[in-house]
């Protein structure tokens, strides 16, 4: 099917891809495994735009891009550790569409389709569902939800992907959420800039900024997993949104045979940081189903971030969280560099030093 861009000039329009037999046209899927894939693709959502093809060598068997969206017979293969829902988020859902954890803010999912669909999403038993859209009366309610709860300081748009969203709607959501009186912020947590650069137009921009006398500020949080990721057309939509005033986050998953190496993290975070996004988490990839090929281990991912420290400037520093299954929460899982039991400290160089404590 073709789906023009709306923001691009015509003459650029092209497709996004969502067939297996487009993959396999498009040399990033070997005909032979037409027919499993087909099989993933009924269970599991397929997109990937032209942006994301045009980072891909499709020559290169281990491209660390097309990893993250061509689909993989392995994601037959569900691990009974493995949960459709596992980080719980129904457990937590008073309302469609809104999931409260923690006192102080919620979720709120207008949508919950994606420009793209990758591999080890952790809501992937639910995305891709144009369905799942809240109602304008699933909205009213949801944010009667918030109204409701004076302690909620903070809205986190999420999906799918909220940027999906016409700017027009963007605007009157952000509008009506700013209008809340004990709303301070308002969290936006997107891959468009890199998923499809070409959304973040300049009408994108503005429904972003809510009106002057708002008291909110707005902050968004990207999902971006790999240097490559920032192309020129991904930075380009960061520095419009930077330019635009909001304060810019990243969020990396860690992936095996993606981003699990020292040298690929160093150029990442310190890319991120070089184009204004401060990085915030970096996640242990959560128990979603069929995707224990992308899962390390959490020494692996411990001692990744141990080398990051002292080599990359503490703002360039992420953290390193998992998010409990079941719903319990999400917790930073380390390194640690105080033993309380020993009464030593590890330095950022891997030397130890006493230190009791108190
Ligand atoms: C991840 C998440 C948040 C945001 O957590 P932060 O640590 O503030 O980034 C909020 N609510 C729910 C339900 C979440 O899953
Ligand atoms: S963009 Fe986010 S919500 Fe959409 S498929 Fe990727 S990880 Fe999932």
């Amino acid at each position: 099917m073709y789906f023009p861009m709306p923001s691009e000039p015509t003459a650029l329009r092209r497709p996004t891809l969502h067939k297996i037999a487009d993959l396999v046209r498009a040399g990033l899927v070997a005909p032979e495994d037409l027919a499993g894939l087909e099989r993933v693709a009924e269970t599991y959502s397929v997109a990937l735009t032209p942006a994301v093809l045009d980072l891909i060598d499709p020559t290169d068997a281990a491209d660390p891009i097309a990893r993250q969206y061509v689909p993989h017979v392995a994601e037959l293969s569900t691990g009974t550790e493995e949960l459709s829902d596992p980080i719980g988020d129904a457990a937590y859902s008073p309302v469609k569409g809104i999931v409260h954890r923690y006192p102080d803010r919620v979720l709120l999912t207008p949508l919950l389709v994606c420009p793209v669909y990758c591999r080890f999403c952790f809501r992937r038993a639910r995305v891709g569902d144009a369905e799942a859209s809240l109602t304008e009366a699933e909205l009213d309610a949801a944010l009667a939800y918030v109204a409701g709860r004076p302690e909620v300081r903070e809205v986190i748009l999420t999906g799918g992907d909220p940027l999906m969203l016409p700017p027009r709607r963007l605007q009157s959501l952000i509008g009506r959420i700013a209008a809340l009186d004990q709303i301070e912020l308002i969290r936006i947590h997107s891959r468009i800039p890199v998923s499809d650069p070409g959304r973040v137009s300049s009408a994108l921009v503005a429904a972003l900024k809510p009106a002057d006398e708002a008291d909110v500020a707005v902050w968004l949080a990207v999902h971006v997993n790999h240097p490559r990721e920032l192309s020129p057309l991904a930075r380009g939509a960061l520095a419009r949104l930077a330019d635009a005033g909001l304060p810019l986050l990243s969020q990396t998953v860690l992936l095996k045979d993606v981003n699990d190496s020292v040298e690929i993290l160093d150029q990442l975070m310190r890319a991120l940081v070089r184009n204004r996004v401060r990085p915030y988490y970096l996640h242990h990839p959560d128990l979603a189903p069929g995707t224990a090929h992308f899962r390390p281990s959490l020494a692996e991912g411990r001692a990744l971030m141990a080398a990051l420290r002292g080599r990359l400037s503490g703002i360039a520093q992420p953290t390193y969280v998992l998010d409990i299954p079941g719903g319990a929460g999400k917790v930073p899982v380390g390194p640690e560099y105080w033993d309380e039991n020993r009464g030593e400290i590890t330095d950022p160089g891997g030397r130890i030093h006493p230190y009791p404590g108190d």
